[in-house]
């Protein structure tokens, strides 16, 4: 008995994603393999590894057996107590949301993600755990994930792809019932797939993952969940098949039974197509009565700012298939499936657009920060023709990252010295406040002490990337020095976040990094696509600068960027860069990661840092507008950003008192600590999702299921009679009248075979300097005589702006339906 419990508690831990973010259980890996423990701080590996006789040593010894069980024994108390969720929401509809991700980077020890799509959903899962939200996670399993980056001496980028041992992962095969091996398979065209499913624990919530790797199957389709973002579009069709279909049928299996699903990005779409296909098939309904009840319990997150960046295919591609799927399990022609992902549903050349399916299939769309929502309406108004950008149904929810990852050890004992343990699970309401009091000397400490982390893990690892490259490494020994200005800049090297700009004037570089008195010290890595060209040269561009005798000391990048690189970075940098074009960055979450770790931004005023900027918690770039890829703004804004260094950051951060305090620097901390590190966290994105989203949906899609559909029903018929008569809606005459500060409006209208309680008129003006537009329901009075179904309609509205502002509109009505989202048809008076 005693023999077992040793290494079952150890599994317990080891297979518990919580150990990155709770650094409580270190000490055991690091007592069982110090060195391999530093290396890859990935507990199950460490366990894997460790032999049989180093097991045993350790069950021997009573203070190790009694430290492991008091900490498995804290684990699962803290497993049971009630969170936020359960406070909030003591007798919710929502019992649970499926959350769908092509990518998740939740620890370098599960290398199943790329950047930031991964980073979102893996920092939001741990949030979620937190908060004891209700969520589980669905995503596939790559054998080789996302690729590895190597740099040649000359600046070449290499990449690689090692193989995923599923059996050094932290996952463990999901079984049914009888403890066996839960087996899976979706159709795709002749042959049958089958899936293996893995399990990940992440604190309180569990992330399934499927993957094709089974050997019963055709040589292609184990290769579906090979790499993540390689091969070609049929690759990526097949993945998304299989996260979308596979995902949904593997909850099913479970018995999971979500009321929300929530798509983070349109990868995940076709869940939507399987979902209502098992509402049909449970309730004996057609595909339009499933699709329009099971719509109102989807979300749909929008993580790209250009319409480029979603994913078509070949209406060949998915006719090949899906047209069986189509006709045989939804019970609709194809036309009408590929309709859902098109623009112009008779165009037959139109591609398939993965987004627009998600905006069909959805009740609800977000995207990723204020500025974001704004793009994407644009991106989708194409969708919702006549209907002013304003009102294209697309709200934010800013992204936010999960602090505790991200902290380092010395930030996490001064902010639960100033706020306390449970200061990231909870409000956070007065986080903000106690922060503000730590003292100027403590906050400049924290800077001090993170800064020589940094500087002491950069030697080390270019020590080794040198020696790798068959370089001499002593020079690694004198780079960086502990007192100096510290500068990260770390992203996936592509055109749009233009990682060069400090490159723009080489020679003005070098004199800020070099500067006797003032110097500066600069930290790079970032990955750039196998298939991205100008992206490699630019990497190619640093590695060359930072060779240059002049600046070895001070500039350094680093390769194969990724999870623990990316968690250094941050935590010992003191000004993170962000360059891009905005408004090309929908969100970018790097530069908030340095917040908790009292690091400060300079950055483009794009994605969350459009809405986190104020003069007094750093620095921005540009002017808020858009200038596309004009080279001759990038090189304004390039010369802007070397003379913000040069007049602003670097002399704030010299200019000392006379304890060697800069104060300015520390007042600027304090304020971006205080205001920023709460707003911009994954806790706060866990509840504005919950809050504003998923308790809605969850209610919206009960009362739709209800009756087999019976309400989803009327909402069908309700749209029939519209598309049928609306052609035959149209305005009579309008007369305005103005009196005692109030405008009259006066307008006839002619229903056409609809019944006044199917539409409203509607009095709409546009808004003035960037507020909300107007709208007024008109009220309906008298038939007119003389015509059947028209009538008269009035508002009477304020007077303080122009009558010709306001224009009179018909919108359809349905107490039910989601306006323009679900019913798009508008009519307006000219
Ligand atoms: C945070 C993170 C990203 C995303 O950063 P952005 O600012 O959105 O570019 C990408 N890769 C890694 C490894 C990260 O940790």
């Amino acid at each position: 008995m005693r023999d077992r419990e040793t290494p079952d508690l150890l599994a317990e831990l080891a297979l518990d994603l919580r150990n990155c973010w709770d650094h409580t259980t270190h000490s055991v890996w690091s007592k069982i393999d110090p060195e391999l423990w530093a290396l890859t701080h990935n507990p199950w590996l460490v366990l894997q590894t460790a032999s049989r006789t180093k097991i045993e040593t350790l069950n021997a010894d009573p203070q190790f057996r009694e430290q492991l069980s008091e900490l498995v024994h804290r684990q699962r108390e803290s497993l049971k107590r009630p969170a936020w969720f359960q406070q909030a929401y003591p007798d919710s509809a929502l019992g649970c949301v499926a959350f769908f991700s092509m990518e998740y980077a939740l620890s370098e020890a599960l290398p199943i993600y790329s950047g930031g799509l991964g980073n979102v959903a893996g920092d939001y899962l741990k949030a979620a755990s937190d908060l004891a939200v209700p969520i589980v996670g669905v995503g596939l399993l790559y054998q080789q994930g996302y690729f590895r980056q190597i740099i040649d001496v000359d600046g070449t980028q290499r990449a690689l792809n090692p193989y995923n041992d599923p059996g050094q992962l932290p996952v463990s095969p999901v079984r049914n019932a009888d403890g066996d091996w839960l087996r899976l398979s979706i159709n795709l065209p002749g042959h049958k797939v089958w899936l293996r499913a893995w399990q990940v624990q992440v604190g309180r919530l569990k992330l399934y993952l499927l993957d094709s790797n089974d050997p019963a199957n055709q040589p292609a389709y184990r290769g579906i969940t090979s790499e993540l973002y390689g091969g070609g579009s049929e690759l990526r069709l097949t993945q998304e098949l299989v996260l979308g279909i596979g995902g949904w049928r593997l909850l099913h299996e479970l018995g999971i039974k979500p009321e929300v699903c929530h798509l983070n990005e349109g990868h995940a779409a076709f869940v939507v197509l399987e979902r209502a296909r098992s509402f049909m098939a449970e309730n004996d309904v057609a595909f339009d009565v499933g699709l329009n009840v099971t719509r109102v319990g989807n979300l749909f997150t929008t993580h790209t700012p250009v319409a480029a960046g979603f994913d078509r295919f070949a209406p060949s591609l998915i006719s090949g298939y899906l047209a069986r799927y189509a006709r045989e399990q939804l019970q609709i022609d194809l036309s009408r499936l590929l309709a859902l992902g098109r623009e112009h549903p008779d165009d037959h050349d139109e591609p398939f657009s993965m987004a627009y399916l998600a905006v069909r299939g959805c009740g609800a769309i977000n995207g990723v920060s204020r500025l974001h929502a704004v793009v994407s309406r644009r991106i989708f108004q194409c969708l919702f023709p006549r209907w002013p950008d304003a009102e294209v149904p697309v709200g934010h929810v800013t992204n936010g990252v999960h602090t505790p990852t991200w902290d380092s050890a010395a930030a996490d004992s001064l902010w639960t010295k100033a706020c306390g343990q449970d200061r990231w699970r909870g409000l956070m309401d007065t986080v903000g406040s106690n922060i503000r009091c730590v003292a100027d000397a403590e906050l400049w400490e924290l800077r001090a002490t993170n800064r020589l982390e940094l500087v002491r893990y950069v030697r080390q690892r270019l020590a080794t990337e040198l020696a790798a490259r068959g370089e001499e490494p002593a020079i690694a020994q004198s780079v960086f020095d502990p007192n100096t200005l510290t500068l990260g800049f770390a992203r996936r090297f592509t055109s749009y976040k233009r990682p060069n700009q400090l490159l723009h004037d080489p020679e003005r570089l070098v004199r800020i990094l070099t500067n006797p008195d003032r110097p500066v010290q600069l930290v790079i890595a970032g990955k750039a696509h196998p298939d991205d060209k100008p992206g490699q040269a630019m990497v190619q561009a640093w590695v060359r600068f930072v060779q240059r005798p002049d600046v070895r000391r001070r500039a350094v990048f680093l390769s194969d960027y990724d999870l623990l690189l990316a968690e250094r970075l941050v935590q010992g940098a003191d000004l993170w860069l962000n360059t891009p074009r905005r408004p090309w960055e929908a969100s970018g979450t790097s530069g908030m990661k340095v917040l908790v770790n009292g690091g400060l931004n300079l950055s483009e005023l794009d994605g969350w840092w459009a809405e986190a900027y104020s003069p007094e918690v750093g620095w921005a770039l540009g002017d808020g507008q858009e200038h596309g890829d004009d080279p001759a703004w990038d090189a304004a804004e390039a010369d802007a950003l070397y003379e913000i260094l040069e007049q602003r950051v670097i002399p704030d951060f010299y200019t000392r008192d006379h304890d060697g305090i800069p104060t300015r620097w520390v007042l600027t901390m304090r304020e971006s600590m205080a205001r920023l590190t709460p707003q911009f966290s994954a806790n706060r994105a866990v509840r504005e999702y919950t809050d504003k989203y998923y308790a809605d949906a969850a209610t919206a899609y009960r009362e739709r299921a209800r009756d087999r559909g019976k309400s989803a029903q009327s909402l069908l018929d309700w749209k029939a009679a519209l598309l049928q008569h609306w052609a035959d809606v149209r305005f009579g005459d309008l007369q305005v009248t103005t009196s005692a500060g109030k405008h009259h409006f006066q307008v006839q209208a002619y229903l056409g075979d609809l019944t006044p309680d199917q539409v409203r008129v509607e009095l709409y003006a546009q808004s003035r300097d960037g507020a909300h537009p107007l709208r007024y329901q008109m009220t309906q009075g008298n038939p007119l005589p003389g015509s059947a179904k028209a009538f008269g309609y009035s508002a009477e509205v304020p007077a303080s702006r122009a009558p010709d502002d306001y224009t009179p509109r018909v919108v359809p009505w349905h107490p039910a339906a989601r306006i323009p989202l679900e019913e798009s048809h508008i009519l307006w008076f000219r």
